[in-house]
């Protein structure tokens, strides 16, 4: 079992990346957003300041020990924005010297308009960059910056670093209902896409108890029409719980359902608890509510699961 400070977690499933060791970089919710559809809550430490918030020779030590599980991608990502993290490009080329296994990065897209950044980022095999809103107010709506992010300033990072970046560019778009699911909205996001010009363009929306409760999905047939405004037509990404399936995910899985079934956790409470990553209890939960067997209630601000019986 492992400890919950851990820096490494996974192999977890992944949409897009197959199986998936994660790399987190930062303390729980360490990120310059506080978006309202953020899976982990709300941010707590609000922040633009790159630090070595966590120790270099420890993240390597314990990616060192977990390649034997031979993961498709080590995925630089976890409870916040790793790019907070100032010795990004370190880690990347320690990991080049280590394995072949690809680098990818899922970042926010904020700080790409500092020029360090964007040279610590370039020897990733992968970056992908999310972009939520199409104008100024939007933005401070959905993703909630730092006061010192402007929606230009963050636009401006994305397009130069397509420039200087060759390998593969996903942009994610996260839309959400009541926000960003209108053709007006779609069609700003759209232009902005043309000007960033990723290799692709994936949109995604709620699947996952939000931050705020008005943070709310799209449905499917509305994500394929919106999805055919972007030139060319963005992706939808497809359903996980295909991956989920799969036989190396069920223990943790049974071991988190016997706990709810005793009481009700917040993710939390199971990381702690199980000495699992958060991150790889959201994806188990999630399986776990998508299948039934595990119901959310919210109580003074914090999401509870509990086993259904
Ligand atoms: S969704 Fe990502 S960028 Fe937004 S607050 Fe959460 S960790 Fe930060």
């Amino acid at each position: 079992m492992t400890s919950p400070q851990q820096h490494v977690f996974g192999p977890v499933p992944s949409r897009r990346l197959g199986r998936s060791l994660g790399v987190d970089l930062v303390p729980f919710k360490t990120c310059s957003y506080d978006c309202i559809y953020c899976q982990l809550g709300r941010t707590t430490n609000k922040t633009t300041e790159r630090q070595e918030w966590v120790q270099l020779d420890e993240v390597l030590a314990e990616l060192r020990d977990k390649l034997s599980t031979r993961p498709d991608y080590i995925t630089l990502s976890g409870s916040g924005e790793p790019t907070l993290f100032s010795r990004t490009g370190e880690l990347i080329d320690a990991i080049k010297g280590m394995t072949e296994v690809p680098v990818a990065v899922l970042t926010n897209g904020s700080l790409l308009w500092q020029p360090e950044v964007r040279r610590e980022l370039r020897a990733a095999d992968l970056v992908v960059p999310s972009l939520d809103a199409g104008d100024e107010m939007r933005y401070r709506h959905i993703n909630r910056p730092c006061e010192s992010i402007s929606f230009e300033k963050m636009l401006e990072g994305l397009i130069l670093f397509r420039s200087e970046f060759s390998g593969a560019y996903w942009l994610e778009v996260f839309l959400l209902a009541g926000y960003t699911a209108i053709e007006a909205e779609v069609g700003k996001l759209a232009e902005c896409v043309k000007r960033i010009r990723p290799d692709r363009v994936q949109l995604n929306t709620v699947t996952r108890p939000p931050a705020d409760a008005f943070a709310e999905a799209v449905a499917p047939e509305a994500m394929a029409r919106l999805a055919a405004l972007f030139t060319p037509p963005a992706e939808v990404i497809a359903d996980y719980r295909g991956v989920h399936g799969q036989s190396d995910f069920a223990a943790g899985r049974e071991e988190i359902l016997n706990m709810l079934r005793r009481r009700p956790c917040s993710v939390e409470d199971v990381a702690h608890g199980l000495g699992l990553h958060i991150n790889e209890v959201i994806k188990h939960v999630e399986e776990l509510n998508a299948q039934g067997l595990v119901e959310p209630s919210l109580s003074g601000g914090i999401l509870y699961y509990r086993a259904v019986e």
